[in-house]
């Protein structure tokens, strides 16, 4: 619990009403309010730009998720006012959640910095308007569910469907995207009139907070949202075990996403899983290289490579290698590392010290195997706060498809880089993964561009850009990345049942 006198360890910068929802005391948003976690439980919340404790948060226990998921079943009760709502009244208070988060934008983009060591210009030049479209996307959905009349061969006989919500969902984020994830995930189900358990990363619990208090400001009835910050083995289990919990979607590790498919298994719960990825990205020869090495660049080191879509596996036709990477190397090193406050600061830290470990340990295990860093290494940056949990931009060369660098998720600013001679070799080599979330494609040959997307096992390909995501346009994996959709209509579908109605017209 954060002492009210204690001086909070955060920048100068940082707004008033930032400072004092960090210095707040640790609670759960449960029922519509904030309130004490019966677990009495609390998580140290870090800056990572400076591994100084800025906040605490409550650890959701078992009994405070009993208590939020008994809130969103009464929430969802025949007659309650989640359930009388019109459709288009839920749309409207999307649309004002929407405007909420659009009002709050500066407040929420020190959070995402603060807790997730995000880059603040970038919070608000990508997450937050994306976050806002995606709201105002979802709002629209809201009246817009329709079912069907079905002709069937039985005489005097009307079928009819109804779409109807499936329930209280469980929604367990992770933290490379805090405001993103959650939003993606918080829409759909609200356009479907869910009930909601969003349960944050442990390393990143404020700004799922401060959404649940906005949405309810918005209009939310109590217990539609409800907000358990809380570590993953004990919040994040019970509540996909809970037999109040109809669905489960989550977006994290692969690892932890086949424990919540199995577990869940065993009640039949709905599960949506978004999972890692070891997305190739491949730059053609007829190229121009200024093009291909800045869209490489960007599609690994925004967010410091910690995107599950991140282009991690470079994949560079065999004449154009050294001049691709070279022009890589130079914008690796000119990007500025540092506090994602500053205004000058391109690439922040990682979340943690353990992922600081992890992603250095990949390198110097590369490096072990032979492998050359062009540009950065496992070498702390020289000019970040030795306190935080900085990596350089990093490009290793000289690996081969046996270097775990090249075949396990790193999640940090590292690519692996290799020549490739030609399309059938390089499709079959990009297809070599557990993983199918992203691919990259960079080619004049429009043609060429389209045969290979087609050839590749991937949810997502990017042609002449990288990383783009839409509201309107599905976003999801193959293979070990996942299954279900966030994003576009399909995502809306998996927060919905159909239910048939027949009818006896003699
Ligand atoms: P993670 O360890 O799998 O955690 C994700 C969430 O699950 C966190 O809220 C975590 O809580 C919780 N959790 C952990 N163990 C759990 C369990 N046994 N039961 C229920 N919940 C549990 O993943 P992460 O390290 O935070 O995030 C990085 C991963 O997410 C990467 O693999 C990345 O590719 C993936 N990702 C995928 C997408 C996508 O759309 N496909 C998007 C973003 C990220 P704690 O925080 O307490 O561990
Ligand atoms: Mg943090």
């Amino acid at each position: 619990m954060s002492s009210p006198t204690a001086s909070l360890a955060v920048p100068d910068a940082t707004r008033p009403e930032v400072r004092a929802f960090l210095s707040g005391s640790p609670q759960l948003f449960i029922d519509g309010e904030m309130v004490d976690p019966i677990s009495g439980k609390t998580i140290p919340v870090l800056d990572p730009a400076t591994g100084r404790v800025i906040a605490t948060a409550a650890a959701a226990g078992i009994e405070d998720v009993d208590r939020a998921v008994s809130a969103a079943r009464r929430a969802m009760e025949w007659g309650a006012p989640w359930r009388r709502m019109t459709a288009p009244d839920r749309g409207r208070i999307i649309e004002r959640f929407a405007r909420l988060v659009e009002a709050h934008s500066e407040e929420i983009a020190d959070l995402e910095v603060l807790d997730g060591g995000k880059v603040r210009r970038a919070a608000l030049s990508v997450d937050i308007p994306l976050a806002i479209r995606h709201l105002e996307y979802f709002a629209g959905w809201s009246g817009k569910i329709e079912g069907n009349t079905i002709p069937v061969s039985i005489p005097d006989t009307m079928v009819r469907t109804e779409r109807e919500p499936v329930g209280v969902v469980a929604q367990i984020v992770p933290w490379n995207y805090p405001l993103l994830m959650s939003i993606w995930k918080i829409a759909p189900a609200l356009a479907a009139g869910c009930a909601i358990i969003l349960k944050p990363a442990e390393n990143t619990p404020l700004t799922g907070l401060r959404l649940g208090q906005l949405a309810f400001e918005a209009g939310l009835p109590k217990g539609v949202l409800n907000v358990l910050t809380g570590y993953g083995a004990e919040a994040g289990e019970a509540l996909v075990d809970h037999p109040g919990v109809d669905k489960v979607a989550f977006t994290g590790s692969t690892e932890v996403g086949k424990r919540i498919a199995a577990r869940a298994a065993s009640q039949v719960k709905r599960v949506t899983l978004e999972l890692g990825g070891k997305s190739p990205n491949i730059v053609f020869a007829d190229s121009p290289v200024e093009v291909s090495a800045k869209g490489a660049s960007d599609a690994i080191f925004f967010n410091a490579g910690q995107a599950c879509a991140a282009g991690s596996r470079l994949y560079i036709e065999k004449g154009v290698f050294d001049d691709v990477i070279s022009q890589m190397s130079e914008i690796a090193q000119s990007l500025a590392i540092g506090h994602g406050m500053e205004r000058s600061t391109q690439l922040g830290p990682l979340i943690s010290q353990r992922q600081h470990e992890r992603v250095r340990g990949y390198i110097d295990g590369a490096l072990d195997m032979g492998a050359t860093a062009v540009t950065g290494g496992s070498a702390r940056p020289a000019s970040a706060n030795p306190e935080g949990y900085f990596v350089a931009p990093t490009i290793l060369t000289n690996v081969n498809d046996s270097f775990a660098a090249v075949r396990e998720e790193i999640f940090g600013p590292v690519v692996v880089a290799q020549p490739f001679e030609n399309l059938e070799e390089i499709a079959q080599r990009a297809n070599n993964s557990p993983y199918g979330l992203a691919a990259g494609i960079w080619t004049k040959d429009i043609t060429r561009a389209n045969r290979l997307a087609n050839m590749l096992q991937a949810g997502t390909v990017y042609i002449n850009m990288y990383g783009a995501t839409d509201a309107a346009a599905p976003f999801g994996g193959y293979k070990q990345s996942g299954y279900g959709r966030d994003m576009g209509h399909a995502n809306l579908e998996s927060y919905l049942e159909t239910k048939t109605i027949w009818t006896n017209l003699a």
